[in-house]
């Protein structure tokens, strides 16, 4: 039978993003990495509700050339093992390429779908951005965004969102409420 499952975006959700000028960018080496105070509790709560936890992340720095992909890999496997999540996907593309996976399209949510066997329209989407919520929607998640006040991302501008809450710990009372 189909489960559930609860993807986190990475940078701003799991693991801090480093915010220059208003605007957050992603850790790029593990020395920068930082995690979420909330994040080892929040999940290790919601894996014993029975929810499989995977993390769906953008790094189009990989393309770019801005980001070692070796690095981002061990980053992604560090967060992997450290909160005890089930998987994830990383999108490595830029927008030239035309991918599938890339947010705000919905990729690696089907991709989590069909590798662990999730229902979408009973699962949840966490994240800090807009496109986050856009690639939720998309497939009949439900979404709650982190409104950290980002420039451009704040609450009356994230398209998408069920819910906007402040920080990763408050998902808790959301989730535990609807289900
Ligand atoms: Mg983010
Ligand atoms: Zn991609």
């Amino acid at each position: 039978m189909s489960r559930p499952a609860i993807f986190f975006d990475r940078d701003g959700v799991l693991i801090e993003s480093i915010v220059r000028e208003g605007k957050p960018f992603a850790a790029t080496m593990r020395s920068e990495v930082k995690f979420i105070a909330s994040a080892a509790s929040v999940c290790a709560h919601f894996k014993s509700a029975g929810f499989i936890l995977i993390m769906f992340t953008n790094q189009p720095d990989v393309a770019r050339k801005k980001a070692n992909a070796a690095e981002v890999l061990q980053i992604n496997e560090m967060v992997k093992h450290e909160l005890h999540l089930d998987g994830y996907y990383c999108c490595t593309h830029d927008d030239v390429d035309r991918c599938e996976c890339r947010k705000p399209l919905p990729g690696m949510l089907k991709m989590g779908e069909r590798d662990f066997d999730i229902d979408l329209t009973k699962s949840f989407v966490i994240g800090d951005r807009t496109k986050d919520m856009q690639a939720g929607k998309a497939v009949g998640a439900t979404t709650i965004f982190i409104d950290y006040g980002y420039r451009g991302e704040s609450e009356g501008q994230a398209v998408g969102r069920d819910f906007v809450v402040k920080s990763l710990h408050e998902v808790v009372k959301i989730i535990t409420k609807i289900e």
